[in-house]
């Protein structure tokens, strides 16, 4: 095994030791702490940022005593053009399954590294820290390169990049590093909107339900209006390939026993919004759907909505012509252009105006599960395409 791999390998594994694991957010200042050790080793100006508790309380308050910290390292020979490349040190819980391993007790099987993180994000990390000991060893470096590594990407990224976003000088491009496979750039990610759809009745005995008002009778005739009707409307748009979703009872409540009218009936929404779409239209098309059945039911019914994220587009062009230039030179392939179906931290920097794509090692299909692996060599052929990458950026 050559010097490099052996660096990256140890790299990852010890920072798939460190379980960082979100919710609730646990062992964060360990890992900053060893990532600054590593990257000052190699010449690079660090900053370790604290977020402010009062951030953490207001979007987590259920984790807010669990301190969160932002690492941001520099190589900045110059200030007139600025890349910033970014990867989440945040991992989902170890979850059960695994065969060839403990979740953080990672080992190297021919080119694998097994462990929970590998791939999302920690191959990202390992890839980054590579890449700036590369860039520090290069004579006559006179560009501007800045790093983040960032905590909570799982569950949400509001105090990782969408804090970070605020406080920093705004970058000319970026990149977040997640596992996109390098065969392909996202461009842009899909949104989310999470609704519950709360139902109230009236109690009645069950032998004298004519008394009461039936919740759940009404809940299921709203169910079944938006799922022969506005689901197959909304799931027929399509956008770069992928299509909008809804799913219908996710999580459903209701009932207290068997001899009662229910009284209450809930059940959720989830609804996938593509990026040509918006999460308020998407609320608003849930809404006037149900406020057509209202005449059908007794029960009232509202609508809560528990959770919103937008999707994103990149704003500009310029850096994924860059980024597929320096895939085709490094890795002789032309990447696919896609979105994700998921939302990444991405968005927060497209969303802000920045020049911005997703681009990693790795595999969404074996993040998040058992036996979570990377290909120690896509780690190595990632550094490649980010050098090629950074001097096509230098040279416009
Ligand atoms: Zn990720």
């Amino acid at each position: 095994m050559s010097n490099p791999t052996r660096q990256v390998v140890d790299i990852l594994m010890d920072l798939i030791r460190v379980s960082t694991v979100s919710p609730p957010g646990e062992n964060y200042l360990e890992l900053v702490d060893y990532l600054d050790r590593l990257l000052t080793g190699f010449g690079l100006n660090t900053r370790i940022i604290d977020v402010p508790k009062s951030v953490i309380r207001k979007y987590y308050p259920e984790y807010a005593e669990y301190p969160r910290y932002i690492l941001l390292a520099e190589l900045c020979n110059v200030r007139d053009r600025r890349i910033h490349l970014n990867a989440h040190y945040d991992v989902v819980p170890g979850g059960d399954g695994w065969l060839v391993t403990e979740p953080f007790k990672p080992v190297l099987i021919n080119d694998r590294v097994y462990g929970r993180g590998a791939s999302d994000d920690k191959g990202g990390v390992t890839t980054l820290v590579l890449l700036a000991k590369q860039l520090s060893e290069l004579k006559g470096f006179s560009d501007c390169v800045e790093f983040s590594f960032t905590p909570d990407e799982e569950i949400g990224g509001l105090t990782g990049v969408g804090y970070l976003i605020n406080i920093i000088h705004r970058p000319d491009y970026a990149v977040v590093v997640e596992p996109t496979g390098l065969d392909t750039v996202w461009i842009g990610s899909m949104g989310v909107l999470q609704v519950d759809v709360v139902v109230r009745g009236l109690p009645a005995h069950a032998s004298q339900p004519w008394y009461g008002i039936n919740a759940f009778e009404d809940g299921i005739t709203i169910a079944h209006s938006l799922g022969s009707e506005l689901k197959p409307r909304i799931e027929g748009r399509r956008f770069m390939g992928e299509t909008a979703t809804v799913v219908l009872g996710g999580i459903t409540r209701g009932g207290d026993a068997r001899n009662l009218v229910p009284s209450y009936f809930q059940f959720s929404i989830d609804r996938r919004i593509l990026p040509n779409e918006k999460t308020d239209l998407a609320l608003n098309e849930i809404t006037n759907h149900i406020d057509k059945s209202r005449n059908n039911i007794k029960s009232s019914v509202d609508i809560y909505v528990v959770n919103r994220i937008e999707p994103a587009m990149n704003p500009g062009t310029r850096l994924l012509s860059k980024l597929v230039n320096a895939v085709e030179k490094v890795l002789n392939l032309n990447p696919k252009v896609r979105i994700s179906r998921a939302p990444v931290d991405t968005r927060y920097l497209q969303n802000a105006g920045v020049d911005s794509l997703t681009y990693g090692p790795g595999d969404t299909s074996s993040a998040h599960g058992p036996d979570e692996y990377i290909h120690v060599i896509s780690i190595m052929d990632a550094v490649d395409v980010y050098m090629e990458l950074i001097k096509n950026v230098n040279n416009e």
